[in-house]
């Protein structure tokens, strides 16, 4: 049987993106390509605020500080953090949401399967995960990349299986919610632009962008992001998403990442997770 490292796995309301205020299932799975330091923080400096969390005083991920600068889900990936987040087998991960979800069976829940990198290195054990009896009844999943890696292609027939070989579900039921990270995230575009990776998965299901706005930079790298999308071929929808996993942060720029998205003609994501849930572990 699989298994997967499961940094978190958690029941709340999908804060962002076209599922936002949908009941859903997180499943955040460990590893990570990125570290996103750049968040936050002035153009060309990185974030030091995870690097200075002590991992030795913390053995439950739930106490772990929030950050307001680089990546607001760091224990995911840093290796330093590694022990907080076990190998599960898809049975307990299965057991473990029929728990969480509020009748013990997929209703309207949607599952959410993100990271860290959810693509990275689990592409495989999702496949167990998913066949398990009670997985039967869930209708709708998201996996929250960044669209820097490939669908295997035994990965990419099992997904188009699984929506498309099933009379309730279809394309739609299948999400690829790619936040491509600009050069404000402190990853080069090199690394992380790549059209041609998410153009693949939209074959494969509905696929949107989602980007991180704090500046006037980050919009103009945007705009340059999303011609290189369309470009290659890339048709689904453009979301801009103001940065900020604390409030005071986020407080700062949502409206103007809204009215950037209205000028655009692309789609505002909120957090709702911010505002709702102080964006605390497990929300
Ligand atoms: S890609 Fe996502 S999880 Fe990975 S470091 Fe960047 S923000 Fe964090």
């Amino acid at each position: 049987m699989s298994k997967l490292k499961v940094a978190e796995l958690f029941y709340s309301v999908q804060g962002e993106g076209r599922y936002m205020g949908v009941p859903s299932v997180f499943l955040r799975v460990f590893g990570c390509n990125f570290k996103c330091a750049g968040f936050g923080m002035p153009r060309g400096e990185l974030s030091q605020e995870a690097v200075n969390i002590n991992p030795e005083k913390y053995t439950d991920y739930k106490a772990l500080p929030l950050v307001s600068t680089g990546c607001d889900s760091y224990a995911s990936w840093d290796p330093r953090f590694k022990d907080l987040s076990p190998m599960m087998e898809s049975d307990g991960i299965v057991d473990r949401i029929m728990e969480i979800i509020p009748h013990g069976k997929w209703q309207d829940e949607h599952l959410v399967i993100t990271g860290g990198e959810p693509l990275l290195g689990w592409q495989r054990a999702y496949t167990d995960l998913l066949d398990h009896p009670n997985m039967k009844g869930l209708k709708e999943i998201t996996f929250e990349t960044n669209g820097t890696q490939k669908l295997s292609k035994e990965f990419r027939q099992y997904l188009l299986n699984w929506t498309l070989g099933n009379k309730s579900r279809g394309h739609d039921a299948l999400t690829f919610s790619v936040s491509a990270k600009l050069p404000g995230s402190g990853e080069s575009w090199s690394d992380a632009i790549c059209p041609e990776i998410v153009c693949e998965y939209e074959q494969v299901g509905t696929t949107y962008l989602k980007l991180v706005i704090a500046t006037q930079e980050d919009m103009k790298d945007a705009e340059r992001a999303v011609e290189e999308f369309r470009s290659a071929g890339f048709q689904g929808h453009v979301y801009v998403m103001p940065v900020g996993g604390v409030e005071s942060v986020y407080a700062l720029n949502n409206r103007n990442v809204a009215l950037y998205a209205m000028q655009q003609g692309w789609r505002y994501s909120d957090r709702l997770q911010v505002p709702l849930f102080k964006n605390e572990w497990g929300t």
